[in-house]
């Protein structure tokens, strides 16, 4: 129902979307809002596929928000402008992440933090400000947003690889902003080699600090190592290698995406070292006191990040060459990937190239 007079759904839609629990992903039609004076409408190309977009389609949070169509890291062109935008003309290359609202107004929006708006409002499972429209992300042929929630993407960076940092880069770029963990010099950790983890690892090499993957997967060594540039690897299950690290690192970054032990984490942080928790946790962790007052260590957290900063993130990157590592695939694969995804059988992001293999 809308609640912005006259405002109807009138634009056509198509995507794949999950109907329960299964997740199993199929082809679902539905309607977009018509473009706004200070929205676009974009024709989307590419979009990554999130380990957030599994929790969704498989409703791991119990939030029972079917259909979902998901996809926040969506790469498209400009196909129509409203009158009022400035950002953009049709035609411009655009990308658009996690979120599409948010109040615009709040101590937050004005230091464009958006995502910490109590109004923050997701590119999928939520509902659009005023219309109460369901809100269908990416793995879709079209997307309607307003302009202040889209980025341009650097002229050079290819769209395919650039997508995953919409989400994933920004996730990762922010919170080492924020915590002061970019500076040249700095030894990072890095928990969990994945969609984040390595991306992580790319900017932490690009600010030139020393990188040690924390992975469960010894398997990943020699890639973290010889194709990722990190500088060094530790087995996280490997409680002689956590130990030789004790009190070397100035900053972990925790991309993990299962609840785990952080007190070895802890452990690892130099006095005044800062652990920032960026997975999403389903279940609480146990929190080890003592070792955070005996050397003045913190632990945090960070949620995506603004708009701004997602505009600097993508322009750094395409400066630094900074893209994810991809495999492109079609959307009928789409159910096998995320089933690849949940067993961790994939370096390290899937891509769906929408515009070639989406078909009505
Ligand atoms: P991903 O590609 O699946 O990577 C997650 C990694 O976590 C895996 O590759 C694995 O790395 C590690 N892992 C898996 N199971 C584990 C376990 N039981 N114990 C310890 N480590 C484990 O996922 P992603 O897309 O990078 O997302 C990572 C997490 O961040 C997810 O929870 C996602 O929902 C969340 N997220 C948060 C934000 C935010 O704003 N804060 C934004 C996006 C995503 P190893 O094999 O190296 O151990
Ligand atoms: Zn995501």
């Amino acid at each position: 129902m809308s609640n912005i007079e006259g405002e109807e759904h009138t634009q056509k839609a198509f995507g794949w979307a999950a109907r329960d629990s299964s997740g199993i992903l199929s082809p679902f039609h539905f309607t977009r809002r018509a473009n706004r004076d200070d929205d676009i409408t974009m024709k989307i190309l590419y979009c990554g596929i999130c380990h957030a977009d599994l929790i969704s389609t498989k409703d791991r949070f119990g939030l029972g928000l079917y259909p979902v169509v998901p996809g926040h890291e969506i790469v498209g062109e400009v196909t129509q402008v409203g009158p009022k935008v400035k950002k953009f003309k049709v035609g411009d290359k655009v990308g658009v992440g996690c979120l599409v609202g948010s109040c615009r107004a709040c101590e937050n929006c004005q230091q464009e933090l958006e995502p910490y708006c109590p109004k923050a409002e997701s590119t999928y499972t939520m509902f659009e400000h005023g219309t109460g429209e369901k809100n269908y992300g990416g793995y879709s042929d079209i997307l309607v947003v307003n302009e202040h929630f889209s980025v341009h993407f650097p002229e050079n960076m290819p769209l395919d690889a650039g997508a995953p940092l919409l989400c994933a880069g920004i996730t990762v770029y922010s919170p080492m902003k924020y915590y002061g963990l970019d500076e040249s010099g700095q030894h990072l950790g890095v928990v969990g080699l994945g969609g984040l983890g390595h991306v992580a690892v790319k900017f932490a090499k690009a600010f030139g600090m020393k990188v040690t993957v924390i992975s469960t997967s010894p398997s990943k060594e020699e890639e973290a190592i010889e194709r990722l540039g990190a500088d060094s690897f530790l087995v996280s299950k490997d409680s002689d290698q956590m130990k030789a690290a004790m009190s070397t690192m100035d900053g972990i970054i925790d991309t993990a995406s299962a609840p785990h032990s952080i007190g070895p984490l802890i452990d690892l942080l130099k006095p005044h070292g800062k652990l920032v928790m960026v997975g999403a946790l389903g279940k609480a962790v146990e929190l080890p006191v003592f070792p955070l007052l005996m050397g003045r260590k913190l632990v945090g957290g960070s949620s995506i990040g603004g708009i701004k900063e997602t505009q600097e993130m993508i322009d750094f990157a395409g400066k630094h060459n900074i893209v994810a590592d991809i495999e492109v695939i079609s959307m009928d694969y789409v159910n096998t990937a995320i089933e690849r995804l949940e067993k961790g059988d994939i370096r390290y992001r899937f891509v769906i190239d929408v515009a070639n293999t989406l078909n009505v």
